[in-house]
């Protein structure tokens, strides 16, 4: 299986995409690459479809997928995928927690990373694969439920190399 990278902007850190990295590689069972953009932080509202822009372009032919962990706000937009990049937007589900933070940027990286590879909705009420909309809902779910989990797996296998 290729790797997952995953990256942040200054804002967000470096604790936090190790944090989700952890979660991706029980997953997976596939360790992530991490690293943080030695960047300053985009903040303008609209800045969201400009990045979503400079990841289409970026070419990483070894990894499944580039996930770049993002803080943007005001901006109402939650997430973005588009070829293997990965936009994951914290701004709406930012917590000064931290323990709080970790847990909602692991499933928010989780489950865009599972739309992004094709997995769709699911019914079981506790599965991230439900979907959500505000925090409030995200701290009510679990991670994947097995069968999801298992598809999820399926499909970063299977994805053939770009
Ligand atoms: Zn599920």
């Amino acid at each position: 299986m290729r790797r997952v990278y995953i990256s942040s902007f200054l804002n967000v850190g470096i604790r936090v995409p190790v944090a989700c990295g952890s979660k991706v590689k029980e997953v997976l069972g596939v360790t992530p690459y991490i690293s943080s953009v030695n960047a300053p932080a985009p903040g303008r509202r609209g800045s969201i479809k400009e990045i979503a822009e400079v990841l289409k372009t970026l070419s990483f032919p070894q990894a499944l997928r580039l996930l770049l962990l993002v803080k943007l706000e005001g901006d109402e937009e939650l997430s973005y995928f588009e070829g293997k990049g990965v936009l994951v937007n914290l701004s709406p589900f930012w917590s000064p927690d931290e323990a709080l933070l970790f847990e909602r940027s692991r499933k928010l990286s989780l489950y865009l990373l599972a739309k992004s590879l094709g997995l769709g909705s699911c019914k079981k009420s506790t599965c991230l694969m439900g979907g959500f909309k505000a925090s409030y809902e995200l701290d009510t779910l679990g991670y994947l439920c097995s069968s999801c989990e298992r598809e999820l797996k399926a499909q970063a296998i299977s994805e053939k190399s770009t």
